[in-house]
């Protein structure tokens, strides 16, 4: 079994630019995907905050990117789940796969699995995802300029990005399933926003619409707490019973989870994201991470190629000085 020089788990836009950076560096690679190269950019409809393209495609990038990786002879790419990474000694690791529980070894691996977004598992999700319900505001904002939308979710990321959404919108709505938990003072600027309506204590039921999404059903759900503690107390609005707002497009932000269950044993996870620094190294001599699944403030297409480009070269550059 050829022992490969970086082994990249996961191929979005940080794998595959990491990839070209390492195969320009001499290192052969291997890079591994579960699923078809190109990761959430294959979910985006369009890109209009790609430097280069003022609006592309979300495949179309992604096959663009692939491509560009397979002008490199030393890029091999395979369909695989990788199920554990183990670190054998500073120019030996481990990346084990779902598939027949294949091992393959590399000097070096890189981590790039990126996130998956919670979702709400409500009824019509499925339909509508990608098609009026979206999870990026910086990247289908634009889509709902002068017109309805609902964000759903109350905290940080939920208030920020509604800030943004209520500057292009011509009504905002936030459901929440408890009261606002996003910074007070950022909370206080959504609050002061004309067009930006907040209903706390709200379960979403389901999405309404035939083949276009028309509206989300939400109940109040403070019945459904312990009567003890009787009605939430709040500055916000409150819809009592069960409605279904009325609007054009969806932004769930309940939360991102980093896919990382097969990198736990390493020891490198802070609150599930790989902690790396600005060489995107992480504890582990010879293991980088990149991308989305690192910690990190902004989870963007560019970013993360800005990330697999840093892990690639240093990738080079840890080989470098431990063959010597
Ligand atoms: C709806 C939507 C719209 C977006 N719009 C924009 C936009 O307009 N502009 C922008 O810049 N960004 C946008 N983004 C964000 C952007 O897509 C991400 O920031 C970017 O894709 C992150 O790249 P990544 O390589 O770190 O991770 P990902 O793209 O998430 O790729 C990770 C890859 O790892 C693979 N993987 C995961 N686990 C395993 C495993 N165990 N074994 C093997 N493979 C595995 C996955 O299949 C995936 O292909 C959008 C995101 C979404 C969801």
């Amino acid at each position: 079994m050829p022992l490969y020089d970086l082994i990249i788990v996961g191929a979005g836009p940080a794998g595959m630019t990491a990839a070209i950076y390492a195969a320009r560096a001499d290192l052969t690679v291997l890079m591994l995907d579960k699923l078809a190269p190109g990761g959430q950019l294959i979910n985006t409809n369009e890109i209009q905050n790609y430097t280069g393209f003022d609006n592309i495609n979300g495949a179309e990038l992604a096959m663009k990117m692939f491509e560009h990786t397979q002008t490199y002879e030393r890029i091999t790419f395979d369909y695989r789940t990788v199920v554990a990474v183990r670190d054998k000694g500073p120019l030996l690791k481990e990346v084990v796969c779902e598939e027949d529980g294949a091992v393959f070894e590399g000097k070096t691996v890189l981590i790039a699995t990126g996130t998956r977004h919670r979702v709400l598992d409500a009824p019509g999700e499925d339909r509508f995802s990608g098609n009026g319900i979206s999870w990026c505001a910086v990247c289908d904002g634009e889509q709902m300029r002068g017109k309805d939308c609902v964000v759903v979710g109350g905290g940080n990321s939920a208030v920020e990005e509604s800030l943004f959404l209520a500057d292009i919108a011509k009504s905002l709505t936030i459901v929440t399933m408890l009261g606002l938990t996003a910074d007070p003072m950022v909370c206080d600027r959504l609050r002061q926003k004309e067009n930006v309506k907040i209903y706390v204590y709200q379960d979403v039921l389901g999405f309404e619409g035939e083949t276009k999404l028309t509206g989300v059903r939400v109940r109040n759900n403070e019945n459904d707490k312990d009567p003890r503690f009787g009605p939430a107390d709040t500055v916000d609005e409150k819809l009592m019973g069960e409605h279904v707002i009325p609007c054009d497009g969806v932004f769930e932000f309940i939360g991102l989870i980093p896919t990382t269950e097969f990198c736990q044993d390493l020891g490198i996870l802070d609150r599930g994201y790989v902690t790396v620094d600005a060489h995107m190294r992480t504890g582990v001599p010879g293991v980088f991470a990149a991308g989305d699944v690192i910690v990190k403030f902004l989870r963007q297409s560019i970013t993360a190629c800005s990330d697999g480009a840093i892990a690639g070269q240093e990738a080079a550059h840890y080989i470098q000085a431990h063959e010597i």
